[in-house]
Formats: structure tokens, sequence, C-alpha cells
């Protein structure tokens, strides 16, 4: 049996004060059985770490660096956000692979670095609108994981998670319905089924993509959706917590 995680992505939203509040409300909340994870900007997150001492909620990066160490500028190793109290760490966001150019291979190198650090990725695939209308959803999201299965194999996949996120759902308003996101999360789990049907059957596979409280209970409802990255439902704490209750 698979627990449910509800991930926060912040992104590049907030200030210090509206993050301590948003911790603080997080904190005060009841977030049923669901584990929560929140990924403030990188900035904020010795400061939040200090904040979920002790309160079970687990503290994750926007991404990490492909890189140990060195002449990477405004860059941040998987070591530096270790030593910050990350257990989590999003790798390949369609945003960072869309605005930012990240590559399959990238994005691969990104995840293996996180692993090396003893932080789990949160490895997010999905496809574009045009990719869905032309049919290659499928397509696309095996190419995703395939380049993180060629540099870590299956054994890295045990040790992370995955969040299908179609690109044209997120900060759109626009959510994938309950079938068309169980379609995709069981085309994932069959695929890593034939390499492991044990990993298979263990790895947190998150729908992301417009989850609010509304919609929050019969995606999650579905048998392989096993939580949720929530983006701008995440940056109030009623709502991050009344999905996490849905969970
Ligand atoms: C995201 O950015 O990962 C996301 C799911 O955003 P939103 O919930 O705002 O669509």
């Amino acid at each position: 049996m698979r627990s449910s995680l509800i991930a926060g992505n912040w992104k590049m939203n907030g200030s210090l004060q509206s993050v301590i509040d948003l911790v603080e409300g997080i904190k005060a909340g009841d977030p049923g059985n669901a584990e929560l994870a929140v990924c403030p900007p990188a900035v904020f997150l010795m400061k939040v770490g200090g904040m979920l001492a002790e309160t079970g909620i687990s503290l994750g990066a926007q991404n990490v660096c492909d890189r140990e160490a060195g002449a990477f500028t405004g860059e941040i190793s998987a070591a530096m956000l270790k030593e910050c109290g990350c257990s989590y760490a999003i790798v390949g966001h369609s945003e960072r692979r869309a605005l930012y150019l990240e590559s399959d291979q990238l994005v691969a190198a990104r995840f293996s670095m996180a692993l090396s650090a003893g932080i789990i990725p949160i490895l997010c695939v999905g496809e574009t609108l045009d990719e869905r209308e032309q049919g290659v959803t499928e397509t696309v999201v095996t190419r995703q994981i395939d380049a993180v299965l060629d540099l870590c194999g299956i054994e890295g996949i045990a040790r992370a998670v995955i969040a299908y996120e179609p690109v044209w759902a997120i900060g759109t308003g626009k959510v994938a319905t309950p079938g068309q996101a169980q379609a995709v999360h069981a085309f994932i789990r069959a695929k890593l089924e034939q390499l492991d049907s044990g990993v298979a059957q263990q790895v947190q596979i998150l729908y992301g993509g417009s989850m609010n409280p509304s919609n929050a209970a019969e995606l999650l409802s579905q048998p392989d959706i096993d939580g949720g990255l929530i983006g701008g439902a995440a940056l109030k704490a009623d709502d991050f917590l009344a999905i996490a209750q849905s969970a």
C-alpha cells in the first residue's frame, strides 16, 4: 500500500514574511494522513527548514545542480540542499524544461545528483497541449523517464517520486480529468512493471496541474494517483491542507 504525498511547489512567490505566515498556517492545520512536503524558493530553505523541525513536514528544493561543486554560478549543489535539511528536490519541472531549456539528459543528471546526496528526486514528466493533441503523450513521458532509467536504472527510480504534470494543466486552471490522469499514471506504472514489479508497485506517482480543494478528492481516489504536486493552491495554507485531507 503506497502512502500519499502532497507536495507544495511555491515557485518564485512570496517574501520572507509571507513564507513565514504560510509555514505557520500549515503547521497549525491538520493534514490528515498524507505526508506533506513544501518546496520554497531556495533562499528561504534554511528558514523554513528551521520552522519545520520536528513537525513531520518535509522540506524540498525546486531544483538541484547536476554537478557536485565548483564554478557553476547560480547553481545549488545536492550536498548544500542536504545541509539545509531537504529530503526532496523537484527535477525536470516543465517550467525548467521550457523556460530554461533543460534537456532530458540534464534532468537525469540532476536526478542522479539528488540521489547521491540522499535526497529523493521528484521527477516531473508530462506532455504539452500540442503533444497531447498529436497523440504522443505516452511517447513523451517514456522519453523523459527513459533518460533517467538510462543514467540511474530502475534502482534510481526506486528511490524517487514521479510527478505526472500535463503542461497544459499547470497554472492554467485546466485540470486533467481523473480518467485522463489515471490513464497516464497507469501507463507509467505498467512501463516500470516491465523492469521491476516491486518498484512499480511501490513508487509514488503524483499528479500535478491545477489541483485544488474542489477537484483533489476525485483525482486522489484514482488507483494509480498517490498524491499531488501542487502549485498555486499550495500558496494558501487552508487550500493546501484541504487537498491533503482529501488524500
Ligand atoms: C506545478 O507547477 O507543479 C503545478 C502543479 O502548478 P499548479 O498547481 O498551479 O497548476
